[in-house]
């Protein structure tokens, strides 16, 4: 028998409380979102808005923090008890793992991407930053879209997806057993700057000629308003392609043709396994993906084109909310006395 021990036990004891929810805002050409979600993906507010208003000072961004202020109350959240916030963007990955301000760091914006990353003159991550108390993280707005469907929706449990975002551009987000592939730069995934027009226009990436610059849903409302002389949203052209109007059903395939080819050339390199198009767009997601399904059969590898499912994100605006906790899980961005609670499935 050992020694006899004297007074209490010694034991040893794990503190752990649960993580507290997240404050996700993604602020695109065409739109904003901000929400809160909790940590094991229950969404508890959600808001769509149209863009910011932009000044010299880039985006105005008075109206996404009275959102932000708006679904905190909404979800009966107090600031204090968040974990951290998450912002997405577009242009290349800025994700730092907390070093400097995640954004201008290590990617200096330059024209059509300043206004993006500036808002109110200072970088988004610091704006919230100072108004929420929080950690503040940022990610661009495709590749949050992307880990959400990868991991609460249509692609969970796939071990590769290439989500493929269009509501803002023409972008993708590589998701790899979780976690996120930026590539070197952060730009691994940004179909929309594949070259496609020798004579094309200058990008604000740089290149010239790049695919989005006409082949992108915000190119496809513009050629449409010209034809018809009057506006179109994404949501005239959701709703005209589920009553199947004839010239919008033209253009989504005209376009998912040309979006499908590219992508068969990634099917080519990336062999992902599925293909996720961005379900943010109503009847319009499955016109695009019955398009790209149709273009892989005629230009990838028929083997590749036999094993790449084509599919229809079913998280809506949900998907970069859900993908902002799956970036905290994957990048271990939550207190690490704290313990998640499994993920809640978004389907
Ligand atoms: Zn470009």
């Amino acid at each position: 028998m050992g020694p006899q021990q004297r007074g209490r036990p010694s034991r040893r004891w794990s503190i752990s409380s649960p993580p507290g929810p997240v404050v996700v805002v993604v602020g695109g050409a065409h739109g904003i979102t901000v929400g809160v979600v909790a940590a094991d993906g229950t969404v508890l507010s959600v808001v769509e808005d149209g863009p910011l208003e932009v000044t010299p000072d880039g985006f105005a961004a008075g109206r996404a923090m009275s959102h932000v202020d708006q679904m905190l109350a909404a979800a009966s959240v107090d600031p204090t008890d968040l974990s951290l916030a998450v912002v997405g963007l577009p242009g290349p990955s800025s994700f730092s793992g907390g070093v400097g301000d995640g954004v201008n760091a290590g990617h200096p914006p330059s024209g059509h991407l300043r206004r993006f990353r500036t808002w109110d003159g200072t970088s988004p991550v610091n704006l919230l930053r100072e108004h929420l108390g929080c950690p503040v993280y940022s990610e661009n707005d495709v590749n949050l879209a992307a880990l959400g469907e990868a991991t609460a929706g249509v692609a969970t449990g796939l071990p590769a997806a290439l989500h493929v975002g269009l509501a803002h551009g023409t972008g993708a987000g590589l998701v790899i057993e979780g976690k996120l592939h930026r590539g070197h730069s952060g730009l691994a995934g940004e179909i929309g700057h594949l070259h496609s027009d020798d004579g094309g226009r200058l990008c604000h990436c740089g290149s010239h000629g790049c695919f989005w610059q006409t082949r992108s849903i915000p190119a496809l409302l513009e050629s449409l308003a010209d034809a018809h002389g009057r506006s179109f949203s994404i949501t005239d052209v959701a709703e005209a392609a589920a009553r199947e109007d004839s010239d919008v059903e033209r253009a989504l395939l005209g376009f998912s043709e040309a979006l499908g080819r590219r992508l068969a050339d990634a099917v080519v390199f990336i062999d992902p396994g599925a293909i996720v198009i961005d379900g943010s767009l109503g009847a319009a997601s499955a016109t695009i993906a019955d398009g790209v399904r149709d273009a892989l059969r005629h230009c990838a590898p028929p083997g590749l084109a036999r094993n790449t499912q084509v599919l229809v994100g079913e998280l809506g605006i949900r998907a970069p909310l859900l993908g902002a906790v799956a970036l905290a899980r994957s990048e271990i961005l939550f207190s690490s006395t704290a313990v998640p609670a499994p993920l809640v499935s978004g389907r």
